[in-house]
């Protein structure tokens, strides 16, 4: 007679397929091993010097500060993190994507919240048709899930499509996504985090964050998985 003993399968590592944590889809070595962002500025995201003062924003911050308060950035955009994100975005790994949004919402956890909504970062119809689906809708409602924080994915909308923002300058950038984005007032709180899969200039976290608060939002924060790391502002 044969028996057989069945044990329940302990979820794997995304990365190296060694034992996972438990409700985290990575072991505690590849954790551990992530590009933490750990010196940037405060205020938008932006890798800094380890020698530069603690706490202090960034200079174009002060010079021309964002419509936005804060970031909370956990990653650097480097490998796995930039695969991770990779399929997620575009081969639509949504398995990878509730992985990342478990990295972030560890990481607003750790701190006191004062956010009332969260708000994917908007696609353009078209782009949205192309793609199938708005990442950053995907990461609002694992975040919403973890967080308690409701999300609504039609308040903030995307009125001009992106250009390829990669080849245009600072100015260029900043004058193609201005008045990209439309945020209705209707039902919009007090304090809203706007959440994106990374930041790469912060222009386009810069004309979001101004859409809400023309709405009337007072307080936005822009929480994103990762941040690239070059300044390529
Ligand atoms: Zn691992
Ligand atoms: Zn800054």
């Amino acid at each position: 007679m044969c028996i057989k003993f069945i044990h329940p399968q302990r979820a794997r590592c995304r990365l190296c397929h060694a034992p996972a944590l438990p409700e985290l889809s990575l072991c505690e070595g590849c954790l551990t091993a992530l590009p933490r962002l750990v010196h940037a500025c405060p205020r938008c995201a932006l890798p800094m010097e380890a020698s530069a003062p603690p706490e202090t924003p960034c200079g174009e911050c002060q010079a021309d500060p964002p419509a936005f308060e804060l970031s909370r950035v956990p990653l650097r955009y480097e490998a796995p993190v930039s695969d991770l994100i990779s399929h997620f975005k575009y081969r639509r790994g949504l398995s990878d994507g509730q992985l990342l949004a478990q990295l972030l919402a560890r990481h607003v956890r750790d701190t006191t919240l004062d956010v009332q909504l969260l708000l994917p970062m908007p696609l353009h119809p078209s782009r949205l048709r192309e793609r199938g689906y708005n990442q950053a809708a995907e990461l609002a409602r694992t975040l919403s899930r973890a967080t308690g924080i409701p999300w609504n994915s039609t308040l903030l909308r995307r009125t001009k499509a992106a250009p390829t923002q990669r080849e245009a300058n600072k100015r260029e950038r900043r004058r193609n996504v201005r008045k990209a984005f439309v945020c209705e007032s209707k039902n919009l709180p007090r304090s809203v985090a706007i959440i994106d899969d990374v930041v790469t200039t912060g222009s386009t976290a810069r004309a979001a964050a101004a859409a809400v608060k023309l709405a009337g939002a007072e307080r936005v924060e822009i929480w994103a998985v990762a941040r690239t790391p070059k300044p390529g502002d």
